[in-house]
C-alpha cells in the first residue's frame, strides 16, 4: 500500500519529480547542467521575492542552510539574537553555541507569537549583527510575522542583518525578501516544494555578502565566496552537486511556477483552512494562536494515546507526525504543503477521524466531513 505521507516535510513527490530524478546523471560542469541550474536559480529568487538577492542551491539539508547563514556573516566576538517559536528556531541557539557566537535568545511560550515589544527591547539594549527568526516553525505551526519583526529590526537597529528560516514556509506563504529587507533566507527542498530532500535553497543580500568579505568564515563548504562563481556559471566547479536532486528541484520548481506562485499560495490556505474546520469539528485544539498555512500542529482529546494513535493511522495508509519538545506526546502535527491535494487530505481526515472513534473518542464523521468539504 503507498503511504499518505502527511508529516511535516519530506512530503509527497510527483511522479514527473521522481522522473526527473531518474535521468541518466550528466557532468555536473556541463553546458546542460549549467542550465538547468541557472534556471533553477531564477526561480528561487522569485520564490523569495528577492530581484535584489543573489541566490544559491547547496547539496545540503536545511540546517545547512542555517549554518551557511550564520557562519558567513558573523564574526569573532560578535552577538546574534535568536527570536524562536519552538524547535527549530531553537536550533539557532544550539548552531550559534556550536560555533562560537554570543547568542541571546527570547521565545514565547508554544504556540504564541513573541511580543514585538520584546524583540524591540533587547534590540535597543544590545548591538546584534544578526537576528535570526524562523518563518514557520514546523514544531508549534505558528507562522512569524516576518514583516512587523523587520519593520522594527528598521527602526531600532538597521545594522543588524535579518536572517529568516524558510525551510517549512517557502513556497507555501509568499515571501518578501526585498521588501522586508532580509539579507539571509534559506529553505530546504523537502516541504512545500515538493521534492525529495537534500538540498538548501538561500539567498543573500549585498551587504550580507559585503559582510562575509569582512570575516574569517568559520565554514569551507558552506563559504558562500567559494559558492559564488558557480551559482553565476554552472560549468565551474568547487564541490560536486548532486546533479540528480537538481533535476528534480527543477522540475518541482517548473511544475510550482506553471501553477503560478500565487495559486500555489492559495491552494496552501485553501488546503489549510479545511483541515482546520475539519478537526475545529471533531474537538482538536491548533497550538499556534499564528497558524501557518503549510502545516497543523494539533493537541489530543483527554484519553489519546500518541504512539497507539500514529500507530493505528499509518496502518491505515497514513502518517503524521508526532509533536516535539514540551508538546511530546500530547499531539500530532500534519502536513498540507506541497504536491498534497483536497482528495488526498479528505481521505487522511476521514481516516484520522476512523481512528479515533476507534480509540474510544465520539466524533460525528458526517460533519466533520460537511466542515471539510464546506
Ligand atoms: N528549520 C525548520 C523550520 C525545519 O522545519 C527544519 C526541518 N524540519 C529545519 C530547519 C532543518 O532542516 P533539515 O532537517 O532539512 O536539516
Amino acid at each position: 500500500m503507498k503511504e499518505l505521507l502527511l508529516i511535516p516535510g519530506p512530503t509527497p513527490v510527483q511522479e514527473d519529480v521522481l522522473e526527473a530524478m531518474s535521468e541518466p546523471v550528466i557532468s555536473h560542469t556541463s553546458p546542460e547542467f549549467a542550465n538547468i541550474l541557472k534556471e533553477t536559480l531564477s526561480f528561487v529568487k522569485e520564490l523569495f521575492g528577492a530581484k535584489n538577492g543573489f541566490p544559491f542551491v547547496i547539496t545540503g539539508s536545511g540546517t545547512l542552510g542555517m549554518e551557511m547563514a550564520l557562519t558567513n556573516i558573523v564574526g569573532e566576538n560578535e552577538s546574534v539574537l535568536v527570536v524562536s517559536h519552538g524547535y527549530f528556531g531553537d536550533r539557532f541557539e544550539e548552531l550559534a553555541k556550536h560555533i562560537g557566537i554570543d547568542v541571546d535568545k527570547i521565545k514565547p511560550v508554544a504556540g504564541e507569537h513573541i511580543d514585538l515589544e520584546i524583540v524591540r527591547q533587547k534590540l535597543k539594549e544590545k548591538h546584534y549583527t544578526a537576528l535570526t527568526l524562523t518563518h514557520v516553525d514546523t514544531s508549534t505551526g505558528v507562522l512569524a510575522d516576518v514583516e512587523s519583526v523587520s519593520k522594527i529590526i528598521q527602526e531600532v537597529s538597521p545594522e543588524t542583518l535579518f536572517v529568516v528560516d524558510g525551510v517549512c514556509a517557502t513556497g507555501g506563504v509568499r515571501e518578501e525578501f526585498d521588501n522586508w529587507k532580509i539579507d539571509v533566507i534559506l529553505t530546504g527542498s523537502q516541504k512545500a516544494l515538493a521534492t525529495p530532500p537534500g538540498l538548501t535553497l538561500l539567498a543573500f543580500s549585498q551587504r550580507a555578502i559585503e559582510k562575509r568579505k569582512s570575516i574569517k568564515p568559520r565554514t569551507y563548504y558552506g563559504d558562500i565566496l567559494k559558492w559564488m562563481p558557480v551559482m553565476e556559471d554552472g560549468t565551474k566547479y568547487f564541490a560536486t552537486p548532486s546533479v540528480n536532486l537538481f533535476f528534480a528541484l527543477h522540475q518541482s520548481l517548473k511544475d510550482i511556477f506553471e501553477m503560478g506562485l500565487e495559486n500555489y499560495f492559495k491552494k496552501h490556505e485553501d488546503l489549510a483552512r479545511r483541515v482546520r474546520n475539519a478537526f475545529n469539528e471533531v474537538g482538536l485544539t491548533l497550538v499556534a494562536k499564528r497558524p501557518a498555512p503549510t502545516l497543523s500542529v494539533f493537541l489530543y482529546p483527554e484519553g489519546i494515546d500518541d504512539k497507539t494513535f500514529r500507530g493505528k493511522l499509518k496502518e491505515k495508509g497514513v502518517v503524521v507526525a508526532n509533536t516535539l519538545a514540551e508538546l511530546y506526546g500530547k499531539g500530532f502535527r500534519m502536513g498540507h504543503m506541497g504536491s498534497v491535494t483536497k482528495d488526498e487530505l479528505l481521505v487522511a481526515v476521514t481516516k484520522i477521524v476512523e481512528t479515533f472513534e476507534e480509540l474510544g473518542y465520539k466524533v460525528n464523521k458526517g460533519k466533520v466531513i460537511e466542515a471539510f468539504l464546506s
